[in-house]
């Protein structure tokens, strides 16, 4: 054998080195295969067995596509056109789905290099390629916790809304009706709170299953929150009346499949469900504003007494849309000026003129004029009664101070109406106090009218507060009496000044025996509890002389004059102190 040259020597310890580092290369976490020019193997790494499950043995020999999954065959080979690049640039890269020894299919990045010799000619493939599965895995879960209730499992309303939109584009093809059923569980906040929230918590993973056995496959049952849930039943007639039948078969399904015993730590526990349905054909209307409707029977059906299904209805709409736009407009009402004050007399047993009640008037420039009876029930429920009741009491004390300079009317006591929402806030006598002193209105003067309601939910923070007012000096009336729920026992706590008796009553007494017997013993409760006592609602003479018979003390009615601008209430006023003879009739619209 002819001893090697020097530089043979050198260029074999280079190729040894080389080789030894490609070696520990080729030991790296990523897979490594390599193939002849015909993707047949020849040689893989360790981390190839790993994420395959092939041991060398298995592989070597064998072509590539054995690991092929088959579920991109066509964008692998073609579409992609993957060997394409490899003929042109030598190298390709990109996300395919293969399938393990295990029959697994995992997706993996792969990136495969053609070696060439010399020649230009092909003469191995290289492929490199990791494991995708659990960087998807975790998108896919980080997609389900925006997307998916924790609790149930179902999907929520973001994800319910973004299927709904895609339904409803789906039968506005098919012309197909489907339906919403908005699900509330009834008082579940009491059993939440009663029973635990453990047992809360198995309550609403129950009634999600319990939904999902009620409806089809195809349809979607969704979580919105709490314990409210949502059911979207597709493409189920064309025939508005058919749908109708069946969704509301379905709804009954449900409603009874929700009534029966659920069971916690092996107690029983019952509860029902309200349900409200909206059905829809096409995309006409938006899918929010299906749920709103959904939501507004679910609501209807809570009224009718719980444990019900209603099917949203138009007319009921246009009801809220009515009420919404009123409530708007009651909302610029301050700002613009739109309210104002009318004042009604209210007169001693000598019909001589006592005082007065404060009503408020809503002076709209397109509804006219609007009673308190439409607008105070809307203010109450907003809120806005607060802004209102501030500004009836500024403008009543106002009155007041003006009054309390002219000697025909100094003497005068003025009762305003004081809404329950309103006296239940925190610092109300303080708010009172306050407009006495900015007015400088001596507080006598002031009689504020309640109503029974006050009572109904904090009665020590309202005998503390109705003292608080006392102390002011003002005087406390109770309004409507007799048409509330209370009881005797709290008229005795109170600091009541009077007793208004309601004007219900006052009108039945002339010919309702039971009413004239109500109005006598509201006259004699008030004399026990040495109070005094007002008629309101006096139209008749006949009336009137009842009252007085037994004893009633002030009165106030159509017969004495309806509520009145405070100009023309004052030309009453001047007119009676005149003593002109029928001054009250010609304010009176009985006469
Ligand atoms: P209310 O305080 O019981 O007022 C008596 C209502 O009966 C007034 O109606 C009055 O105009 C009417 N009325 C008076 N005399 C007669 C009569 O002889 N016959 C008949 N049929 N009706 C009579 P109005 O002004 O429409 O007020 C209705 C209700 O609105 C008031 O009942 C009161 O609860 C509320 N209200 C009025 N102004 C205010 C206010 O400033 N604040 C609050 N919170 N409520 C107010
Ligand atoms: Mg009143
Ligand atoms: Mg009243």
């Amino acid at each position: 054998m002819e001893p090697a040259d020097n530089n043979t020597v050198e260029l074999s310890a280079e190729i040894e080195q080389a080789l030894r580092i490609s070696e520990v290369a080729f030991e790296t976490s990523d897979a490594i295969m390599i193939t002849n020019a015909d993707c047949f193997i020849i040689r893989v790494n360790q981390a190839f067995q790993d994420i395959t499950g092939y041991s060398p043995d298995e592989v070597i020999g064998r072509n590539a596509r054995m690991l092929n999954s088959g579920r991109h065959d066509k964008i692998f080979h073609a579409e992609v056109g993957m060997w394409q690049q490899l003929f042109q640039d030598g190298s390709w890269s990109g996300e395919i789905f293969d399938m393990r020894k295990n029959g697994e299919t995992y997706p993996k990045w792969m990136k495969i290099t053609a070696v060439a010799n010399r020649d230009r000619q092909t003469t191995h493939y290289v492929g490199i390629f990791n494991d995708l599965s659990e960087r998807n895995n975790r998108e896919e879960e980080i997609r389900n916790l925006a997307s998916y209730d924790k609790l149930t499992r179902l999907p929520n309303r973001h994800l319910f809304l973004d299927r709904f939109a895609e339904k409803l584009a789906k039968s506005t093809r098919l012309k197909s009706y489907g339906a919403t059923l908005l699900i509330d569980l009834d008082r579940f906040k009491n059993l939440n709170d009663t029973m635990g929230h453990d047992c809360g918590d198995l309550l609403l993973i129950e009634v999600a299953a319990r939904l999902k056995d009620c409806v089809r496959e195809m349809d979607t049952v969704a979580r919105l929150g709490a314990d409210e849930f949502i059911v979207l039943i597709e493409d189920v007639s064309n025939d508005l009346d058919e749908t109708s039948r069946r969704v509301g078969l379905v709804a009954e399904k449900i409603r009874e499949c929700l009534s029966r015993p659920y069971f916690c730590n092996g107690h029983p526990l019952l509860t029902s469900s309200s349900i409200g349905v909206s059905l829809f054909c096409g995309s006409e209307i938006p899918v929010d504003v299906l749920v709103q409707h959904a939501e507004m029977a679910m609501y209807q059906a809570k009224n009718a007494g719980r444990d019900s299904i209603r099917f949203f209805d138009p007319v009921m709409q246009d009801r809220v849309n009515a009420h919404a736009a009123l409530e708007n407009d009651l909302r610029q009402a301050i700002g613009r000026n739109q309210f104002d004050l009318h004042y009604q007399m209210q007169v001693d047993n000598n019909h001589r003129p006592v005082g007065a009640e404060a009503l408020l008037r809503w002076n709209h420039p397109d509804r006219g004029m609007v009673l308190p009876g439409v607008f105070i029930p809307i203010a109450e429920e907003s809120l806005l009664i607060l802004e209102i009741g501030n500004w009836v009491m500024d403008n009543a004390c106002r009155q007041l101070a003006l009054w309390a300079k002219n000697p025909e009317t100094r003497k005068l006591t003025l009762a305003v109406n004081v809404s329950a929402k309103q006296f239940a806030i925190a610092g109300f006598a303080e708010s009172v106090a306050t407009m006495l002193k900015k007015h400088q209105v001596d507080p006598s003067r002031l009689k504020l009218e309640l109503t029974e309601s006050v009572m109904l939910e904090d009665m020590d923070g309202t005998v503390e507060k109705m003292h608080a007012l006392k102390a002011l000096g003002v005087s406390l009336s109770i309004d409507d009496f007799g048409i509330g729920y209370s009881s005797l026992s709290y008229l005795k706590q109170l600091p009541l000044d009077q007793l208004k008796i309601d004007q219900s009553f006052v009108q039945g007494i002339t010919n309702d025996g039971s009413d004239a017997m109500l109005v006598q013993t509201i006259i004699d409760l008030a004399t026990n509890f040495r109070m005094n006592v007002i008629a309101e609602g006096v139209e008749t003479q006949a009336q009137l002389t009842f009252l007085k018979h037994h004893e009633c003390m002030a009165f106030q009615g159509f017969l004495f004059g309806m509520a009145l601008p405070v100009n023309e209430f004052e030309r009453l006023l001047h007119r009676i102190a005149g003593g002109i003879t029928g001054a009250f009739r010609a304010f009176n619209p009985m006469c």
